[in-house]
């Protein structure tokens, strides 16, 4: 289990996934051979060179901060019909177990944050309780994007286009609103004194960008602004997920130009081993300096 300190927080990965699970030149168009043999750093805790896959993983962060348990981003969740994508089908993964190996309860959870509405960061806000899904942190406050909620209420109703996100939105994210306990932010804003958020629209139109600050000390949840480490060296790089290029390249470099300026650790959804970087600056070029 990986915990970092951040002033008077705790963040503890949860692991839900992780293994090779994209294929690279699938997953960013600007792949080539040529960027392998120039990040030899990649392999194998990011990248599996033998079957071209990226190693993405699927984690959330669990953050106790001033007797406080926060869960940002939530994964795919088990048991969740998702056929369009094998890997993440019908799941039975022992996500809570590791939750509880990390001391805590589902119910006690005081708040979940989504940086946005994917499939693959709403998941365990739901559980299947005969036959119904309902949510699985029952006194937490969930944090949605207004902006995501109302893109995808719209993608879902139409059925032209619905249902959205796989299938997710209806499943782990209207259960939660139907219980009452969302709450929608819009713009940028704090949630208390040590957690605030920023708009960071481009991979959803959503995407918020969430900063911790204590003690002096900076850790910046950044979500799906950025998939993997090498996108630090190249934040002009799109996934094949992002919905706006240019927002998504204009949201992430602003991340990493936050991330060196602040000195914040970045904490991904995805990155591989080990999991969070510092951020180095050099004129217009980042570089990640991985935590030990
Ligand atoms: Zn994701």
């Amino acid at each position: 289990m990986s915990a970092f300190t951040i002033g008077g927080a705790t963040a503890t990965r949860i692991e839900e996934t992780y293994e090779p699970n994209f294929d690279a030149g699938k997953f960013f168009a600007a792949w080539s051979p040529a960027v392998v043999r120039e990040h030899p750093w990649m392999v194998s805790n990011h990248y599996d060179a033998e079957r071209n896959m990226l190693k993405l993983s699927v984690h959330s962060w669990l953050l106790k901060i001033g007797g406080k348990h926060i869960l940002i981003d939530t994964c795919v969740g088990n048991h969740k019909p998702r056929a369009y994508r094998p890997m993440w089908h019908q799941m039975e993964t022992r996500y809570l177990e590791r939750l509880a190996a990390a001391g805590v309860k589902p119910e006690q959870i005081d708040m979940v944050m989504c940086t946005h509405l994917h499939v693959d960061h709403v998941g365990w806000n739901t559980r299947l309780d005969n036959g119904r899904w309902v949510p699985t942190f029952p006194n937490a406050k969930y944090v949605f994007s207004k902006e995501d909620y109302d893109h995808y209420l719209k993608v879902d109703q139409d059925p032209k286009t619905g249902p959205a996100n796989g299938g997710s939105f209806r499943d782990s994210v209207l259960p939660v609103v139907e219980a009452g306990l969302a709450q929608m932010v819009s713009g940028a804003g704090a949630l208390d004194e040590n957690l605030a958020y920023d708009p960071a629209p481009g991979h959803t139109p959503g995407t918020i960008a969430i900063k911790l600050a204590s003690r002096g000390q900076h850790a910046m949840f950044c979500g799906d602004i950025l998939h993997h480490g090498v996108q630090v060296y190249h934040p002009e790089w799109n996934s094949f997920a992002c919905l706006d290029q240019d927002n998504a390249r204009q949201s992430r470099r602003k991340v990493l130009e936050h991330c060196v300026g602040s000195g914040a650790l970045l904490m991904p959804a995805h990155f591989g081993a080990p999991f969070v970087c510092h951020i180095d600056g050099k004129g217009d070029r980042f570089m990640p300096r991985w935590a030990s």
